[in-house]
């Protein structure tokens, strides 16, 4: 199965984000936009009759001053070439006819993809009639007027749209790729450490150009790893240099948490941890992510042979009592360990989504549990049965007992450990529910 994608260009003001909302409804948009990095992509997926699809707002990209639209219209059309089974060519009957959608015409005609002109604000009757102006532009199958706005006329467009399609195409093409947030302070190196993943100096358009299909989904392709950057551009679009920007990096690093598998937390080694650091901490943990600590500038530390072993004492006396979570020394300046930051963070993505086997975890607990059952309560005797690891998201595994309310924090504190000693939770939070059985 392949994902079948969908690309809007066209010149700013025409309606393109209006419509991309449109076609995704309410499926989520995903944006990543990662500051000071060379990408900026929003994307959503949608269906139409059965048909999934991935839609790219290729305008969603950072506007550029009024004197670089060539590059822009350039930018967008070669992004809609390489990646895009069907390009949707967006203009305004409000507008009309302008110079720059002449020009979009004349990039977009070196393209043998299908090309749809849509004839959007064609809100009346009479605007709709104004649409036989742009069959000057001599480009696309054919022209649909439409109104984003009301949704009129847009499933016409994608009935035929769908027929381009090769099949019906996959729900989720991000399923399955780590989903990584990169989390921290201001100016704990989150950006560089970012663009040294991505590979700091390519310009966009050859970024662009050689982005690949599949590069949408597997997005970021760093030491032969897939996984997805997120981070959410939304809030900062919206906060006015005048706003509280420190309140809307922590909003949006909220965000990109809530949408996150792991956490990559940085801390700045020459300040140790912070409270801040460890409210973020606590937050991952709280929403059951994957989390990985770096601590970052090494490369600025005076070292002996404590150091590293201070540090981690001094984080893991911090965040207590989360005492799972790796944390590796890296200097995103010197290169040091930033590989191995991914590797540990794509293994704490494995360990959060490994399923045990029922049987295995009985053979495995029970014995720990013989060994050194619940201590009796009121005279009762607790009896734990069997242990099954539930199909949830998060490792969350139900301990099926006679008496479940009378296992206490104590008892489930061993029982955590002694299955964090059985399989690799590394970086992991895990749930454990004392069910009545
Ligand atoms: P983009 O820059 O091409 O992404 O354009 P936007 O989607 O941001 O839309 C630009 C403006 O046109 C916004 O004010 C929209 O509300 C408006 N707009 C979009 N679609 C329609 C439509 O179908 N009819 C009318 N009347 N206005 C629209
Ligand atoms: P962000 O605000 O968290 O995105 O931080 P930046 O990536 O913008 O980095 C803030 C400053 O720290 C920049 O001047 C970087 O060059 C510097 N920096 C980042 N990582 C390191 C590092 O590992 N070592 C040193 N010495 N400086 C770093």
């Amino acid at each position: 199965m392949s994902t079948n994608i969908i690309a809007i260009v066209g010149r700013p003001n025409v309606g393109k984000s209006t419509l991309f909302n449109r076609l995704i409804g309410q499926r989520k948009a995903i944006m990543d936009n990662v500051s000071g990095v060379t990408r900026d992509r929003s994307y959503g997926h949608g269906d139409w009759c059965g048909k999934y699809f991935t839609v790219i707002d290729t305008g969603g990209y950072v506007h550029g001053s009024d004197d670089i639209f060539e590059a822009e219209i350039n930018r967008q059309v070669e992004l809609a070439m390489n990646e895009a089974d069907v390009i949707l060519f967006m203009v305004d009957v409000d507008a009309g006819l302008t110079s720059l959608d002449e020009e979009f015409a004349n990039v977009l005609r070196r393209t043998d993809k299908p090309i749809y002109v849509v004839a959007n604000k064609a809100d009346t009757n009479a605007r709709m009639h104004q649409m036989g102006e742009f069959y000057a532009l001599g480009v696309g199958i054919d022209i649909f007027p439409i109104s984003s706005q009301s949704g009129s006329g847009t499933g016409e467009l994608l009935d035929e749209v769908v027929k381009h399609f090769k099949d019906e195409g996959v729900e989720d093409p991000d399923a399955g790729i780590p989903k990584i947030a990169v989390l921290g302070r201001p100016n704990v190196g989150k950006s560089s450490f970012v663009n040294l993943l991505l590979g700091q100096e390519r310009n966009i358009v050859t970024d662009i150009a050689g982005t690949t299909r599949d590069a949408i989904h597997a997005r970021y392709n760093a030491f032969g790893k897939e996984f997805i950057i997120v981070d959410t551009a939304g809030l900062r679009r919206k906060s006015k240099v005048s706003e509280d920007i420190e309140f809307y990096s922590v909003l949006r690093s909220v965000r990109a948490l809530e949408e996150a598998d792991v956490c990559i937390v940085i801390l700045d080694a020459t300040r140790g941890i912070e409270a801040q650091d460890v409210n973020i901490i606590a937050l991952a943990e709280k929403n059951r992510k994957g989390i990985v600590i770096l601590v970052n500038k090494w490369d600025l530390v005076e070292k002996d042979t404590h150091t590293t072993k201070k540090f981690e004492d001094e984080i893991y006396s911090r965040i207590a009592p989360i005492s799972y979570v790796p944390i590796i020394f890296t200097s995103v300046v010197t290169k040091q360990r930033i590989h191995k930051a991914i590797e540990v963070a794509m293994d704490v993505y494995e360990n959060k989504t490994r399923k045990i086997p029922t049987s295995k975890l009985n053979d495995l607990l029970l014995p720990d549990i013989e060994r050194y059952p619940p201590p009796a309560i009121k005279g009762k005797f607790i009896k734990i049965k069997y242990i099954t690891q539930l199909p949830t998201h998060n490792p969350t595994f139900a301990f099926f007992c006679n008496l479940p309310q009378y296992v206490k924090e104590p008892y489930m504190r061993y029982l955590e450990n002694r299955m964090r000693e059985h399989f690799d939770f590394t970086g992991v939070p895990i749930r454990l529910l004392f069910k009545k059985k």
